[in-house]
């Protein structure tokens, strides 16, 4: 017999569909580790799937919605970000779709944390010496140095969930801390963080009482050591501060000669052929990214660039890639537990049947009551 409920999985996710298996859905997984085609994403949608499993590298667009209307109940994506998912259609179709929020907070921002280590402390070029028998001698300072991180300034763009985590990282580094976000200004969470520095300080860890402040966003760039992106991703349709492209040519020339970027947040926030021409002209120390305007990344990407190889450190959208964080079974600890979470919530009715009571559905207005019009 065919089982009630069907659910159409872009990628394996792992354990965590076994409690879908157990609540008698039945589970259909593309199986390869590449994405579908866009085209049989909507041929499932279309053949009435109840609920689609998706990863940030499927287009959920108003083609998909489209073909799930009336039919498809939830979209539910194992990530926080949701720039792939077109909302405004999402809610023309009344179509809850979720996210995996706060589960990756941990894991994503003490990546960004190493990443700052591994490109100022040179630790790739270190250990490509060894690996490849180029140690010859124990040296002062040949054949390169690192920067050392304790003590510097770092900027945190954005303050939200895993702005403010890499945040409170940096504190047991004794950096100085200089936050933006236009939206937020989280006086609490800075203040507490003040007192976390003055206390390191009394107790005679830190030897200079360290200083967290807000500040704009040119000023977080004039001033930092290391600059490190936690924003979402932002159309100039989508947002009065959009992050396109929010480190740009004139971004990069605002920032230390002496300075590193860091990026975990979306490719397209780094204009990556400035990027390139900062690094060339020297106008910054050094970059280490997770994420890139096209991913994977192309093999004629000027970041491949040789001569960049000592700072420019490239990862492969890995922040979030702890076993724990992207597979746990359990919603309170994993992405793949919290993206089923959701697809059950939904299935049976959960929350009053309610999604804007759901807690991991994202756009919850299209289904408040009031329900504003033109969505
Ligand atoms: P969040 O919503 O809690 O925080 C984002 C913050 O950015 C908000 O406080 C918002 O006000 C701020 N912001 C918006 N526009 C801004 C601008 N122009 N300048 C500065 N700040 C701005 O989100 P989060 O959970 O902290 O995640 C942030 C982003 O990180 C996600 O949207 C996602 O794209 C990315 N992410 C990447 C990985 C990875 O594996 N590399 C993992 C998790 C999240």
């Amino acid at each position: 017999m065919d089982p009630k409920t069907r659910v159409f999985v872009t990628a394996d996710i792992g354990v965590a569909l076994d409690r879908l298996r157990e609540h008698g859905y039945g589970v259909e997984v593309f199986p390869s580790t590449d994405p579908p085609p866009k085209s049989l994403i909507v041929e499932k949608v279309r053949s009435g799937v109840d609920a689609l499993i998706t990863t940030l590298r499927d287009p959920i667009d108003e083609e998909v919605f489209a073909a799930g209307a009336g039919t498809l109940k939830i979209v539910a994506q194992i990530a926080v970000g949701f720039d792939n998912i077109d909302r405004a259609a999402a809610n023309r179709y009344r179509i809850p779709f979720s996210n995996t929020t706060g589960v990756l907070t941990e894991a994503t921002a003490e990546f960004a944390f190493f990443m700052m280590g591994a490109v100022s402390r040179k630790l790739y070029p270190s250990e490509r010496l060894v690996e490849e028998n180029q140690w010859t001698s124990w040296h002062p300072y040949h054949p390169f140095l690192g920067d050392e991180v304790t003590g510097k300034t770092v900027a945190v763009i954005g303050t939200g969930r895993i702005g403010k985590a890499f945040a409170k990282k940096c504190t047991g580094l004794d950096m100085d801390l200089r936050l933006y976000d236009p939206m937020i200004r989280d006086e609490k969470f800075a203040a507490l963080v003040d007192r976390e520095m003055e206390l390191r300080h009394e107790a005679g860890f830190s030897n200079t009482r360290r200083t967290v402040t807000y500040v704009s966003f040119e000023e977080a760039l004039e001033r930092a050591d290391y600059v490190s992106l936690h924003v979402p991703l932002l159309m100039p349709d989508e947002s009065d501060t959009p992050t396109h492209h929010l480190m740009n040519q004139a971004a990069f020339k605002r920032m230390k000669r002496a300075a590193y970027l860091i990026n975990t947040s979306r490719g397209p926030v780094v204009d990556e052929r400035a990027l390139h021409e900062a690094l060339m002209s020297d106008e910054i120390a050094g970059a280490a990214l997770d994420v890139y305007e096209k991913e994977p990344l192309p093999s004629d990407s000027p970041l491949r660039d040789s001569r960049l190889k000592g700072r420019l450190r490239l990862f492969h959208h890995f922040a979030s890639g702890t076993r724990e964080t992207r597979l746990s079974a359990d919603p309170e600890i994993g992405m793949a537990g919290r993206t089923v979470q959701a697809v059950i919530d939904l299935i049976e009715g959960n929350y009053d049947g309610d999604p804007a009571k759901m807690p991991y559905v994202v756009n919850k207005e299209a289904f408040a009551e009031e329900r504003p019009r033109d969505m």
